[in-house]
């Protein structure tokens, strides 16, 4: 739960996935970059991006 916490803070500006912070998507409170939001978007059911 404290790590949860951790991403809940105003300053997110990182991937939580792999640390970038290019092209980062915030929406959905996901915090990660484009690149990796696409690999989860697949899994997750998202086609917006890909
Ligand atoms: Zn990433």
């Amino acid at each position: 739960m404290k790590q949860e916490e951790k991403f809940k803070g105003k300053g997110i500006r990182k991937c939580r996935i792999c640390g970038g912070s290019r092209a980062l998507v915030r929406a959905h409170k996901l915090y990660m970059c484009r690149r990796c939001f696409r690999e989860v978007a697949r899994s997750i059911g998202f086609k917006k991006y890909g």
